[in-house]
């Protein structure tokens, strides 16, 4: 828990969000500003900034939290295979347009058009 971490504090239960998964290392919600269809973020319960602090000793963590990933989008409204599919995004830093320091992906699927704050966030 960092102080004054939004991610730490929906994590905690502290300020709510539409949740859509829970486990005792991961959560994800809705983003509270949709750039498509279905755009969640998945985060991990302990405070990391970003993927900038991530070494080869996160690698177990991180590999289970990327697997989650193909499973959250089907059940939130992604179609599977070539014509469905989904977008995996994650910044990091100033001009990685990170915005929220507790590091978190972006899961964006649903059928096009999606909308233009896509632009900076995920092209
Ligand atoms: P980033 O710019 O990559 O740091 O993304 C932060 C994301 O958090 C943005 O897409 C915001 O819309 C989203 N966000 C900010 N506050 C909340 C909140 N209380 N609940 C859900 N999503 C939020
Ligand atoms: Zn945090």
């Amino acid at each position: 828990m960092s102080e004054n971490c939004l991610f730490c504090k929906i994590a905690k239960g502290e300020i709510p969000s539409r949740k859509v998964y829970e486990d005792d290392d991961f959560l994800a919600f809705h983003d509270i500003n949709p750039a498509a269809p279905v755009h969640l973020l998945l985060v991990p319960r302990k405070h990391i900034v970003s993927l900038e602090d991530v070494t080869a000793a996160d690698a177990g963590w991180l590999g289970r939290m990327v697997s989650l990933v193909p499973r959250l989008a089907s059940e939130n409204g992604c179609s599977p295979g070539p014509e469905g599919g989904f977008r995996l995004v994650s910044n990091a830093g100033k001009d990685g347009g990170q915005e929220v320091a507790h590091l978190h992906f972006h899961i964006l699927g649903g059928p096009r058009p999606w909308q233009a704050r896509l632009a900076t966030l995920a092209s």
